[in-house]
C-alpha cells in the first residue's frame, strides 16, 4: 500500500468530518495541492493536528476521496478490505439463501463502509463498479478477498472513471471463467436476462426490486400497463405476470425491442401479445392523446438527464411536466408508477413535484406507496445524496 499523506481540514467544515462525512472536498481542506496521486492514502487531521479520519484519494463527480476509518489505529491494508467486505456478505446472507433472487447488491459502496466501489452478485457471477481511478488501485485486494470470501465463478467490472466520470468502454471481464450471455438471474421468481460485458448498463437496475414486485403482486391484474423508459422492459414482465390485460413498453434506444422480447420469452410470455414500441416517450405522449388512449397502470422512471433529437430531461427541471402528461393518459382511479434515481432533490421534493402536477390538471391523488433503496443498497447516515431513489404509487382520483 502506498504511503499516506497528511491533510488538514479547514475549521469550518471540521465538525462535519467528526460527525462522520464520508465524502472528502477539495474545498474543506487548507492543503489540497498536498494530495498528489490516484490512490493515495490519506490522514485527516484538525487545525490542531489531532487525528480525525483516514482515507484514500479518489477524484469523482462529488468529491476528491472517501474517508475509510475514524479509528487511528486501524491500518488500510488488505485485512481492512477483507473485513468490510465479509460484513457486507454477513449482512446479505437472507439473500445468500434465496432462491427465488438471485441477483442483488453485495457491496453498496459508503453504505457498507468504503465509498467508490459497489459490488452486485448476478447468480454465480459478480459484477464490480469502480467510480474512480484511485479505488481502481485497490482492484487486486479487492479482487483477491471475493475470490477468498465467496468464489465466484467469475467477475466483471465497469471502469466509471473517464475524464466525465463515464463508464469507459472496455471488455469487462477481470477474472475466473467468462459467462455465456445473456445470464439468466432470477427476481422473486422471474427470470431477467442480463449482460455483463456489454456497456455500462446490464439490462436491470437492481434497486427496483422491491418496487416490480409490488406491481406485480398488487397492482397489475387485469390492467393495462403503459411502461415508459422501458429499457430491456422488466417492468413490463413482471406487469404481464401479475396478470396485467396487455403491457405496452416504449423506449428510443433500438436496442430496448429485441431486449424486451427476449425478457418476455425468457417468462414463457409471447412477446407478440405485448406491445413494444422504440420511440421518443414525448411523442408516444402525444400519439396516446390523439388517439384516446388511456393507460390502468403507467410506470415513469426516466433518467435523471436526457437527451433526444427533440427533447433534453432533466429530472429536476421537467419531472412535473412529465406527470401531467402522464396524467392525461391515466385512466379515472388508475395508478402512476412515478420513480427518480436523481439525487439532486430527495422525497420531499419529489412529493411537491406531484402536488404541482395534479393541482395544474385540477384534480386530487393519493399516493398509495412510497419506496426508497432496498436493504441491500444501505446508505450513510451522513451522506444523504447517496439515498437517491424514490417511488411513489400515485393514484389519480377523480374531481368531486
Ligand atoms: N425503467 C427501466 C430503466 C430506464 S433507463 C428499468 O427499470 O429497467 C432509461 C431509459 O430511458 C433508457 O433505456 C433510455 O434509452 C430511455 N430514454 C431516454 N430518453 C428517452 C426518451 N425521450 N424517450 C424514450 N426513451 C428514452
Amino acid at each position: 500500500m502506498t504511503e499516506e499523506i497528511k491533510l488538514q481540514v479547514q475549521k469550518n467544515h471540521e465538525k462535519k468530518y467528526k460527525e462522520g462525512c464520508p465524502l472528502l472536498s477539495k474545498e474543506a481542506l487548507t492543503n489540497p495541492e498536498s494530495i498528489y496521486k490516484e490512490g493515495s492514502l490519506f490522514k485527516l487531521m484538525d487545525t490542531e493536528g489531532n487525528f480525525i479520519a483516514r482515507g484514500y484519494y479518489g477524484l469523482q463527480n462529488k468529491g476528491i476521496g472517501w474517508i475509510l476509518t475514524h479509528k487511528e489505529k486501524d491500518a488500510i491494508d488488505h485485512l481492512f478490505f477483507q473485513r468490510k467486505i465479509a460484513a457486507a456478505i454477513n449482512k446479505r446472507s437472507p439473500f445468500y439463501h434465496r432462491e427465488d433472487t438471485t441477483a442483488f447488491r453485495v457491496f453498496n459502496g459508503e453504505g457498507d463502509g468504503i465509498g467508490g466501489l459497489t459490488i452486485d452478485r448476478y447468480g454465480e457471477y459478480y459484477l464490480i463498479n469502480w467510480y474512480s481511478l484511485g479505488i481502481y488501485q485497490f482492484r487486486e485486494e479487492i479482487l483477491s478477498v471475493l475470490n477468498l470470501l465467496i468464489q465466484p465463478r467469475g467477475i466483471y467490472e465497469k471502469k466509471r472513471f473517464d475524464e466525465k466520470g463515464q463508464y469507459v468502454e472496455d471488455d469487462d471481464f477481470a477474472t475466473g471463467t467468462r459467462a455465456d450471455f445473456p445470464l439468466v438471474v432470477k427476481e422473486n421468481g422471474v427470470r431477467i436476462e442480463v449482460n455483463l460485458n456489454d456497456g455500462a448498463m446490464t439490462g436491470v437496475f437492481l434497486d427496483q426490486r422491491e418496487v416490480r414486485k409490488k406491481l406485480r403482486d398488487k397492482y397489475a391484474m387485469g390492467k393495462t400497463l403503459l411502461n415508459t423508459f422501458s429499457y430491456t422492459g422488466v417492468f413490463s414482465v413482471f406487469g404481464a405476470l401479475g396478470g396485467a390485460k396487455h403491457t405496452t413498453s416504449v423506449d428510443l434506444a433500438k436496442r430496448s425491442l429485441e431486449l424486451t422480447q427476449a425478457q418476455f420469452l425468457a417468462n414463457g410470455i409471447d412477446p407478440e401479445t405485448q406491445e413494444i414500441r422504440v420511440e421518443d416517450v414525448f411523442n408516444f405522449f402525444d400519439y396516446a392523446v390523439k388517439h384516446g388512449q388511456k393507460y390502468g397502470i403507467v410506470v415513469l422512471d426516466p433518467p435523471s438527464f436526457a437527451r433526444s433529437k427533440k427533447h433534453t430531461f432533466s429530472a429536476k427541471k421537467d419531472y412535473p411536466a412529465l406527470l401531467e402528461r402522464a396524467i392525461d393518459i391515466t385512466e379515472d382511479n388508475g395508478v402512476i408508477i412515478a420513480s427518480t434515481n436523481a439525487a439532486a432533490f430527495d422525497m420531499k421534493t419529489f412529493k411537491g413535484f406531484v402536488s404541482k402536477a395534479f393541482q395544474k390538471k385540477e384534480l386530487p391523488f393519493k399516493i398509495l406507496e412510497e419506496y426508497s433503496l432496498p436493504r441491500d443498497f444501505p446508505t450513510h447516515p451522513s451522506f444523504p445524496e447517496g439515498d437517491y431513489l424514490k417511488v411513489l404509487f400515485i393514484k389519480k382520483e377523480t374531481s368531486p
